[in-house]
């Protein structure tokens, strides 16, 4: 159940409700919106909607929630969540692009790489220490050694970085070192990493799994917001169907349905999602025209020497290509870079 205050409720009105909430053996968490508190009712569903909330002093409505999350749906926040990520604000105004290379393999490619996304206008720097390969015969990620290197970056260019986390056990590692944490495709029904990066300070992207429904990625969503970890990215990055022409199908139509029913975030991986240089730059416009809050790139020096992922990474020159054209279509929806 929801329970929405009305604009002029009292916080002894809010309070009223939080302690009936808990002498009836529930948890309440309470969200104080600009315009007014709603209050999100966590215990036995029967119980709970046989109480008279409505007549209760400075409730307007009691909504109960059909849908299986509940935190981070429109019902319980109708006002779109924006994520600090170290200074850079994704969901506000303006529209961000992440970019950077898929792993980090040495000082020279994250300098050169990092410099050119940069000089570009990407807001957000993407680059992983730790890579779920499909192979455990391949590379694997440089570990710690690249998260510090991506510190070193952020701290000479000044500008912040995401990087994947894959393993519980590593969570307090990266979010010591990261701007913020991703959950990869893979882990997105990890439950155990979910709720471990929903109990760390830094915000989190949130990639879709492969084979999940909107609403199973929503749910995983809930995971880490129940923990109280609020900052979420949702990052929709192609889904397995039946086509094989491209690595995934990035399905587009996830963005205007996420906007509708949570109010967390959404961006776009075009790199992902196509698994192609020449896609990258048609699934990116797909993601700005579709609604969607940001996309990130994987942007590579040398991408045939790439130690991963090489044959979707642009060169910094395509990059430069791909974010003036993003500008312009961006700016036609009113979202600037
Ligand atoms: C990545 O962004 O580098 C990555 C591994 O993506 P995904 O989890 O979407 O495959
Ligand atoms: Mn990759």
């Amino acid at each position: 159940m929801i329970i929405v205050m009305k604009r002029d409720a009292t916080p002894d009105d809010v309070t009223g409700v939080v302690e009936r909430l808990r002498s009836i053996g529930c948890e309440a968490h309470v969200s104080e919106g600009q315009i007014q508190t709603v209050i999100g009712a966590i215990g036995d569903r029967d119980v709970i909607s046989r109480l008279p909330w409505e007549a209760m002093p400075g409730v307007e409505r009691a909504v109960p929630v059909v849908r299986p999350f509940k935190f981070v749906s429109r019902d319980f926040q109708p006002t779109d969540t924006v994520v600090d990520v170290g200074g850079v604000q994704v969901g506000g105004e303006r529209f961000v692009v992440v970019a950077g290379p898929c792993a980090v393999e040495s000082r020279d490619q994250l300098f050169r790489t990092a410099e050119a996304v940069v000089e570009a206008g990407a807001r957000i720097l993407r680059g992983d220490a730790f890579k779920p390969r499909t192979s455990p015969y391949s590379f694997q990620g440089l570990g710690e050694q690249g998260l510090q290197l991506l510190a070193e970056v952020r701290d000479k260019l000044g500008i912040p970085f995401v990087a994947e986390v894959l393993d519980p056990r590593d969570v307090g590692l990266v979010s010591s070192y990261a701007d913020m944490l991703r959950v990869g495709t893979r882990n997105m029904a990890n439950f155990t990493l979910l709720q471990e990066v929903g109990r760390q300070p830094k915000p989190v992207q949130l990639k879709r799994g492969f084979t999940a429904t909107i609403e199973e990625w929503l749910n995983a969503a809930e995971y880490i917001y129940k923990e109280g970890n609020h900052q979420i990215v949702l990052v929709e990055r192609g889904i397995r169907t039946f086509e094989t022409a491209a690595r995934n199908t990035l399905d587009i139509t996830a963005v205007p349905v996420l906007k509708r029913l949570s109010h967390l975030p959404v961006m776009v991986d075009p790199s992902h999602s196509g698994g192609r240089r020449d896609l990258v730059l048609p699934l990116a416009r797909a993601g700005v025209a579709a609604g969607a809050d940001g996309i990130m790139v994987d942007v590579h020096p040398a991408p045939d020497t790439a130690l991963v992922d090489g044959a979707q990474a642009l060169l910094p020159d395509d990059f430069a290509e791909l974010m003036d054209q993003v500008a312009r279509l961006a700016a036609a929806m009113n979202r600037p870079l």
